[in-house]
């Protein structure tokens, strides 16, 4: 089978290719338009692979996305390329219109067109699987506004209500994808995923930030009180159920995955505090540089997912538990400090410019 993954060098992108390359015979050609969120270098361990192959291509780019499909003739196609950061859709939403709304209609274009090109069983057996979020639901009922929140979880049938300019945009993605499968019988498949953390997130997002900061005796800014409350899945975890529902899902259906993981921001800022004091102790403890800043416009409070159906459906269940996958990814970050680095400062960014020149 040849995959095409939109996004592969972002976060969650490069999981699933590392996860494709090492525990399948599949081949994957990686479409990504490297921005500031792509990184090459998440990949070294797999790049040389036969199996794989990498493209610079901007999903908005039609006449590229035609000619990638042309030529690599993927069976399914796993759409992950995205604006992905909240803060950032805040400050400047335009972007995130572009891509992921704008980009995504692009590629549902080329895929439709090229799906229709194709005949008998590889046309039969094509997929489109659309990466989403949970945060197109909007939020829950927080505990400190009802005593029985925990039985109010996402499911696949909970309406949309998205509270940010990047929900807004994904929601909308989520709304165009399943018309295409109603209206030209595109054979799709949505999956809406709660918050991933693990190795080779971009360290604007919460627990890098976290864990960098403390390591450099930054302060560590919590919005509002840290009561608001995510459901943390491991993002290894979450690279087997996109794999699971790419290969053996049904076309037209959506999968909401979630790690029954649910925490709020402060406990997750404790818990990588205290396994900093452990694996790198110091006088102070890190849990001193905790500050509290003005809580960002239109905050969710609450996002909790029911995946019975994807356990029910496929037997998908997350391996790590959020201790143990926390503790991987503290241990991961210091022993990647210098990827960390290279991102941050934009050197990583500087060498693939030049190098292009
Ligand atoms: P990311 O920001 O780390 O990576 C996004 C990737 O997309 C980058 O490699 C970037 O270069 C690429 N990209 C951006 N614009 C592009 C364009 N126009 N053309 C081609 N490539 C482009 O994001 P992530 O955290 O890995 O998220 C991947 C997907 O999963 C997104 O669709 C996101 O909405 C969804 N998702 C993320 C989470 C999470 O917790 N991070 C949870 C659920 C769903």
């Amino acid at each position: 089978m040849r995959l095409l993954v939109t996004g592969g060098a972002g976060f969650i992108g490069s999981a699933v290719i590392r996860h494709i390359i090492r525990n399948t015979n599949d081949e994957v050609v990686n479409l990504d338009k490297l921005t500031y969120a792509g990184n090459l270098e998440s990949l070294a361990g797999i790049s040389h692979s036969a199996r794989y192959a990498f493209e610079q291509v901007d999903i908005c780019d039609r006449v590229e996305v035609d000619r990638v499909l042309r030529q690599h003739r993927p069976d399914a196609i796993m759409h992950l390329a995205a604006e992905s950061h909240v803060d950032r859709s805040i400050d400047g939403p335009a972007e995130f219109i572009e891509t992921n709304i704008v980009g995504t209609y692009n590629l549902l274009e080329a895929s439709r067109q090229y799906w229709q090109s194709l005949e008998g069983e590889k046309k039969a057996d094509f997929r489109f699987h659309h990466i989403s979020t949970d945060e197109v639901y909007g939020d829950l009922p927080h505990p400190s506004e009802t005593p029985n929140a925990e039985e109010y979880l996402f499911t696949e049938q909970t309406a949309y209500a998205p509270s940010s300019p990047y929900s807004a945009s994904k929601a909308s993605s989520d709304h165009l994808v399943r018309a295409w499968q109603r209206t030209y019988g595109l054979p799709v498949l949505v999956t809406n995923c709660s918050n991933n953390y693990g190795p080779y997130h971009f360290p604007e997002k919460l627990v890098p930030l976290m864990i960098l900061n403390a390591l450099e005796g930054k302060l560590l800014p919590v919005y509002g009180k840290g009561e608001q409350i995510r459901d943390w899945l491991y993002v290894e975890d979450h690279a087997r159920a996109l794999y699971k529902v790419v290969t053996q899902g049904t076309p037209g259906e959506t999968y909401n995955i979630g790690g029954h993981n649910e925490k709020q921001n402060i406990e997750v800022v404790h818990a990588i505090c205290d396994i900093l004091q452990e694996l790198r102790p110091q006088d102070k403890s890190y849990r001193e540089l905790i500050t509290f800043v003005q809580d960002r416009p239109g905050h969710d409070m609450r996002y909790a997912i029911d995946a019975t159906k994807i356990r029910k459906d496929l037997g998908w269940v997350p391996e790590e538990s959020f201790e143990t996958g926390i503790r991987k990814t503290v241990q991961w970050y210091l022993d990647n400090l210098e990827w960390c680095h290279r991102v941050q400062d934009g050197s990583y960014q500087r060498e693939r410019l030049g190098a292009q020149v």
